[in-house]
């Protein structure tokens, strides 16, 4: 049986920013936990709050997570929205600014030496990388074309029996938005994944041979 995630760091979990039930955190580590070892890549870092549970569960079986952000925030974040976080505006740029609540809650969480954190937009890193990943977690932009361009980018790079974690993926529209929804479909008519798991809006698809 895979053992939960460590009571210090799902407080620290629990106590960063984000948009991360419990439950479907708990899922996502538990998920993580039966990934391959390797290059694990999580897109859509916000604070840390998922990162924990990934870096947690990357330590575990001995995989390097890289989580990739431009820490400017996401269209719902920017001032107006309703997911829009005054405290995390940075008074030098004016703009929103979360890579500072990632570095803390990294650094609460002793997994500096697992996580390396990217600073980038998608469409900037999908130009070079080319590391075989062996678990995507798709939660970066919920537009269509940039939720789109990110499967297209990094699904690509799945290794057979890799891991695809996709968020916010919603069936019905008045539950919420359809880009990670229409990803998913994607992912599931190609015929590359079998789908094994779903908690709230969490869907987990392992990469078949
Ligand atoms: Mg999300």
């Amino acid at each position: 049986m895979v053992p939960p995630l460590d009571p210090a760091l799902t407080a620290v979990a629990a106590a960063t920013k984000g948009f991360l039930p419990a439950d479907e955190g708990a899922a996502l580590h538990h998920a993580a936990r039966a990934a391959p070892y390797g290059t694990w890549l999580e897109i859509g870092t916000y604070c840390g709050k998922s990162t924990v549970h990934l870096g947690a569960a990357a330590r575990s079986v001995g995989a390097q997570l890289v989580t990739l952000d431009h820490h400017r925030g996401s269209e719902e974040n920017q001032p107006g929205w309703h997911w829009h976080d005054p405290s995390l505006i940075d008074p030098h740029t004016g703009q929103l600014e979360t890579l500072p609540a990632l570095r803390h809650t990294l650094w609460d969480a002793g997994l500096d030496d697992v996580v390396s954190v990217v600073v980038g937009t998608t469409q900037q890193v999908a130009r070079w990388w080319t590391t075989p990943l062996s678990l995507l977690f798709l939660d970066g932009n919920h537009t269509e074309a940039v939720a789109q361009h990110d499967y297209a980018a990094f699904a690509r790079h799945l290794v057979p029996g890799g891991l695809l974690l996709i968020h916010d993926v919603f069936e019905r529209p008045e539950d919420g938005g359809r880009p990670p929804w229409n990803v998913f479909c994607r992912a599931r008519d190609s015929g590359a994944y079998e789908v094994v798991g779903a908690t709230g809006s969490l869907r987990i698809l392992h990469r078949t041979p």
